[in-house]
């Protein structure tokens, strides 16, 4: 490799060798996505400044395309730096110049039936992926989901028990991570296909479109276990509920099992076929509730353990955050570890536990109670406390040089802790204009690059708004 870079200095260029190319994506891009995707590429021509190459159907281009492409033409860009695209022809519609290369694709095309199959079901498996970290061991239970937890756990032991499972509940609830659990605990004994609704359908479409309807077919017909996640996306598609509804008693009959789940019951679902749904409510149905704040706690508690065994104890989480937390962010589970991670990386860069008031302030957008309980009114009071001036000096139109710093200060903060609009910021500032507003939130977002001492101020106001807030309560 060394050689090759040295010689890209010299400006005799050396031709390509795919197969390096070919090692090289294997290394940095992983054995697995090389295998499935981009083993097939072929090199046809080489030219200055690109190069051409050949995938099989139009999908595969753009699967690769919009994933992977960067990273192959860095690796290309290492052994031959003047290539700065890469074009594609696709096989199959033989419209490649270089007679030699319409030789070998003869070849190619004799077998062009089972690669088609391996091609079909390496794209299937690359939606397939189920996550080893999405588990029934790490999945904590508590009055709102542990129904939808034994439901699937059951399913997991007995198939066809249920049939279907459907589990419904809001974004960030669980459902995806209890449908990754299951399929993980079956997969080893059966032929297990876990699609989400969209991609069911992008595959739906893709195989009409390149005449592969029959393989899509038996491909989803001839799975053990079918677990379709976010069914909710399929609504309005007639054509694929259409090609749904009969894979679904397809496999019903053959007595595989179907879980499927979604944000809302059987009979809410809009624009979904009757049949669909009354099939859906034939199995077990069962939802899974808002967390309370003993769940919270205890999913809190034991992401705090798994971190800290993963960073062998170099972080510590107190008590009293993992109680915020566990208090504070109630929307969705999702946003609660996301929470969790947050404080850690916190303290992980500026290694330190941090404080209930840098909590807040690090977790902001997401504790939605207490901003609204930000008002401007009492942004202004803290800044004028903390200026020393009274408040009708800060709404007076005077422009005095000790009011205007004050009241930029006081707006811009407005800005960053309330979801208030630029005119109502205005407003409550005797009426100015969102102009000013916007001129006040430039200057102090410039002086605090250039002024430190603004800057420690500003954050210190910022903490005194957030913090205070909770002695106000
Ligand atoms: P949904 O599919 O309902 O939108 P997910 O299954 O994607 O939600 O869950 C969001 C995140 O929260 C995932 O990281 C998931 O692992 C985690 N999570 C959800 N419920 C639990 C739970 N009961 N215990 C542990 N982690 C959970
Ligand atoms: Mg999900």
């Amino acid at each position: 490799m060394k050689n090759n870079l040295q010689n890209n200095n010299v400006s005799i260029e050396k031709k390509i060798d795919w197969k390096v190319i070919q090692t090289s994506m294997k290394e940095k891009i992983g054995q697995d996505i090389y295998e499935s995707w981009l083993k097939k590429i072929e090199l046809i021509e080489e030219h200055n400044n690109y190069v051409l190459i050949s995938v099989s159907t139009r999908f595969i281009r753009d699967w690769i395309t919009s994933r992977y492409l960067d990273q192959i033409l860095q690796i290309i860009k290492k052994y031959k730096k003047n290539i700065i695209r890469i074009e594609f022809v696709i096989e199959n519609k033989n419209n490649i110049k270089s007679k030699d290369f319409v030789d070998d694709l003869k070849k190619s095309n004799d077998n062009s039936n089972i690669d088609n199959v391996s091609f079909i079901k390496d794209s299937f498996l690359q939606y397939n992926r189920i996550d080893p970290n999405k588990n029934f061991d790490n999945f904590v239970t508590g009055s709102s989901n542990k129904l939808a937890f034994e439901a699937s756990k059951k399913v997991s032991e007995d198939i066809s028990h249920y049939n279907p499972l459907y589990l419904y509940g809001g974004v960030g609830m669980g459902k995806t991570h209890l449908l990754n659990s299951i399929g993980l605990s079956l997969k080893d004994k059966n032929k297990v296909m876990f699609i989400s609704a969209e991609r069911f359908m992008y595959q739906f479409v893709k195989s009409i479109k390149s005449n592969e309807m029959v393989k899509f077919k038996e491909y989803f017909r001839n799975t053990d276990i079918l677990l379709i996640d976010d069914i909710q996306f399929m609504n309005g598609k007639e054509a694929m509920q259409e090609e749904f509804f009969h894979t679904f008693n397809a496999l019903i009959e053959k007595g595989s099992q179907i879980i499927v789940s979604a944000d809302r019951p059987p009979n809410k679902l809009t624009r979904i076929q009757e049949r669909i749904k009354s099939r859906f409510s034939g199995g077990l149905v069962v939802d899974i509730q808002n967390t309370d704040y003993e769940l919270r706690y205890k999913i809190i508690k034991s992401k705090t353990d798994e971190l800290e065994l993963f960073y062998s104890n170099k972080i510590s989480i107190t008590k009293e955050i993992q109680e915020f937390i566990s208090q504070e962010i109630r929307t969705s589970i999702r946003e609660l570890v996301g929470a969790l991670n947050r404080i850690i990386s916190f303290s992980r860069i500026y290694n330190k536990v941090p404080s209930i008031s840098e909590v807040r302030v690090i977790l902001k957008d997401l504790l939605n109670l207490s901003e609204n309980k930000v008002t401007i009114d009492f942004i202004q009071t803290i800044v004028c406390k903390f200026f020393k001036i009274s408040k009708n000096e800060m709404l007076s139109p005077r422009r005095s040089r000790y009011l205007v710093r004050p009241r930029q200060t006081a707006i811009y903060l407005s800005k960053m802790l309330t979801s208030k609009s630029l005119p109502e910021i205005g407003r409550a500032f005797s009426n100015r204009d969102h102009t000013t507003v916007i001129h006040s939130v430039k200057t102090i977002d410039k002086l605090r690059k250039e002024d430190n001492e603004l800057n420690i101020n500003i954050d210190s106001l910022k903490n005194k708004i957030l913090y205070n807030q909770e002695n106000e309560i």
